[in-house]
């Protein structure tokens, strides 16, 4: 099994208004996972993020990175490892320029001028920004900022990386480039948690699903769990992948034998041969 990453216990917050947002969290993160965090809104999963970067802090419990309980002192090192991909990408843009952007991470780091040069470089070559690197991040559309946004935190070489519903808004294209690069962050080991309420993206993506309600995590499994789990779905607002559906009505009519659960076409082809 992959080494443990991110170890969260007896996690509590709650807001200054009264809220309590989460409680008794207990979770594990292992290197690599590719993670869905899902749940209606309200459910808790933004406080979780967070918390799990650092930006808030947790009122009870511990979130240890690498076997390192995190102290206060610790969260800058915390938040430059765990990197946190917000929905709106307007709220986190303040530079003139997208290299102005991608280098206020690396430059926060004290990093040598030289080495945050390079780091914006290769940034703008992993999300292909080239042609955008001297324009004013406020006038690209909805998927060029995201794809600037996540060149952020490609610079910053944050292990884990934390995407707050990154699907929505992002016209199909958009999307579907976006499922690449998450592809190629997986292949080169990075931890990723995804909160989406799209179903049919986590149920083809996700390795592992965690189901917030109320600020508690009821369910925590394979895709193929969760989506059997009619409780879960019911208590969650969740509804069940199209493929998963159409999977489940061919096994039902006899068509297919039961047992291997496509998540892509191609794969509901193969069963159909
Ligand atoms: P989700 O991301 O699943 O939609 P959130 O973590 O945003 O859930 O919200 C969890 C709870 O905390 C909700 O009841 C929400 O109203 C409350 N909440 C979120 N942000 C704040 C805030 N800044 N101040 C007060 N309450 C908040």
């Amino acid at each position: 099994m992959a080494e443990e990453i991110i170890k969260i216990e007896n996690l509590a917050y709650a807001y200054q208004t009264g809220t309590h947002a989460l409680a008794h969290i207990d979770m594990t993160v292992r290197e690599g996972e590719k993670i869905a965090v899902m749940g209606s809104n309200g459910a808790g999963k933004s406080t979780f993020f967070l918390n799990l970067n650092g930006v808030l802090q947790p009122d009870e419990g511990t979130i240890a990175y690498r076997g390192k309980v995190i102290g206060k002192k610790d969260l800058n090192e915390l938040r430059k490892n765990v990197g946190f991909v917000f929905q709106d990408a307007d709220s986190q843009m303040i530079a003139s320029d997208v290299q102005g952007e991608i280098s206020f991470g690396p430059m926060n780091l004290k990093l040598p001028r030289e080495e945050v040069k390079k780091r914006v470089d290769e940034a703008i070559e992993y999300m292909n920004l080239n042609e955008y690197r001297n324009r004013p991040p406020h006038y690209l559309s909805g998927g060029e900022k995201k794809r600037v946004s996540i060149a952020d935190i490609i610079a910053m070489k944050s292990e884990v990386v934390l995407f707050d519903e990154p699907t929505a808004a992002l016209d199909p294209l958009s999307a579907e480039m976006l499922e690449e690069v998450l592809a190629k962050m997986s292949a080169e080991g990075k931890t990723l948690l995804i909160s989406t309420h799209d179903v049919d993206f986590a149920y083809r993506w996700a390795e592992r699903i965690v189901v917030f309600c109320g600020g508690k995590i009821i369910a925590d499994g394979t895709p193929l769990e969760i989506f059997q789990n009619e409780a879960v779905l019911e208590q969650a607002h969740l509804k069940k992948p199209a493929m998963f559906t159409v999977y489940e009505t061919l096994v039902e009519k006899g068509l297919v034998e039961d047992g291997s659960y496509p998540r892509v076409p191609e794969e509901l082809k193969g069963v159909l041969k």
